[in-house]
């Protein structure tokens, strides 16, 4: 193998790596955060970081991340994640199965999935040198909308007091979705056929025609999304949209959306609480792909399997908003708790 993989030690994670490779370009960061209930599970993500700084804090983020969302979900498996620079570099064949030879290396303790930036032909291409990869041939994505449609439904109904938790709760809601890739644009439809009114945004200008014509979507520009006045705001891009600035100038009554990592630090919590956004934490509602990808390891008999377990976000988001109120703690610390409860036991 012709990588340079060196070890970085960082407090609260099993392991970590930094691995490079000359010819493809190859600059890679793998998180393992937590393997104590199973393989670290995580997507790769393939995107251009302008420092390497941002890199690994996006791939440790990640990576602890998941080791919630699989607790959470009830999953065993642990949580990882990788990171793929393109900074200086372009994802080609010969990249994806350098990526796949340091999967491979690492022998089973972190098994890789597609992420950001990322298609099935990828993971076909990585799957040609590492057995340590799941995809199905079939998109994941419209699973993780569904989960946050569940979330979304729970939030609502912790807002109105509507433990009855109505179904057809998102006739008339106004929510607006930052991001019209995978995840986004299913969760637009899905929105769509249950009667939300939508304002959308993607850095793709194909994709928002597409949501105005498809779905009757407004459009605005990307700087304008986090400030819509709203009822639930759905980041569905990247991480961190929701940091110390950003954070005063939402309008949005809930936060629920399909994005991994969707607030800088766990912090900001607080000022969501403070101005009173119900935040419908990332790692239990946007859990449905991740559901759906542990059938494909063996775990779960048929999709509708999936389809209860995925059902099961509503009443973990609930139970997760209910506790947060009762113990004056932010819905985000509650939520680590939960998942940690898990892992302790
Ligand atoms: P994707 O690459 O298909 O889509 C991301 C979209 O966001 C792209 O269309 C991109 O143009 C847009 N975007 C990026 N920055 C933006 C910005 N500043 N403003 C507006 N749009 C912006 O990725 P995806 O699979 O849809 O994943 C999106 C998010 O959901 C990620 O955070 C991912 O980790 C998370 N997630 C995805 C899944 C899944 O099943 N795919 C599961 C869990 C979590």
């Amino acid at each position: 193998m012709n990588n340079k993989i060196n070890e970085i030690n960082i407090g609260g994670y099993e392991k970590v790596i930094h691995a490079t490779e000359k010819s493809s370009g190859l600059d890679c960061y793998i998180a393992i955060h937590s393997t104590e209930l199973g393989p670290a599970f995580g997507g790769a993500r393939f995107w251009s970081y302008n420092k390497s700084h941002d890199a690994i804090e996006d791939v440790l983020r990640l990576a602890k991340g998941m080791t919630y969302k699989n607790s959470l979900a009830g999953l065993d498996l642990g949580g990882g994640k990788a990171v793929i620079n393109l900074r200086n570099t372009e994802k080609t064949p010969e990249l994806l199965r350098e990526f796949g030879k340091v999967v491979e290396y690492l022998e089973g303790k972190y098994i890789t999935a597609d992420d950001v930036g990322c298609e099935i032909e990828d993971m076909k291409i990585i799957k040609e040198v590492t057995k340590y990869v799941i995809f199905s041939d079939y998109d994941p994505s419209p699973a993780t909308s569904l989960g946050v449609v569940r979330g979304m439904q729970a939030a609502l109904a912790f807002l109105r007091n509507d433990f009855v938790g109505n179904i057809h709760c998102l006739k008339g809601i106004h929510i607006a979705i930052q991001g019209l890739g995978h995840v986004g644009f299913n969760l637009a439809e899905m929105l769509h056929q249950k009667g939300a009114m939508l304002t959308v945004t993607d850095l793709n200008g194909d994709r928002c025609n597409e949501a105005a014509h498809k779905v009757n979507a407004q459009v605005v520009s990307t700087d304008k999304i986090l400030e819509i006045e709203c009822d639930i705001l759905a980041p569905c891009a990247l991480g961190a949209v929701i940091n110390k600035e950003t954070v005063e100038k939402l309008n949005c009554k809930i936060l629920c959306g399909c994005a991994n990592n969707q607030l800088s630090t766990s912090m900001v919590g607080y000022a969501l609480k403070d101005k009173g956004i119900i935040n419908a934490p990332d790692f239990i509602v946007n859990a449905g792909g991740v559901i759906d990808a542990y059938k494909d390891l063996g775990h779960i008999p048929t999709d509708f399997h999936v389809a209860n377990i995925i059902d099961g976000i509503y009443g973990r988001t609930m139970q997760c908003l209910i506790d947060a109120r009762e113990t004056n703690m932010t819905t985000n610390l509650v939520a680590e708790m939960m998942a940690k409860k898990r892992l302790e036991q």
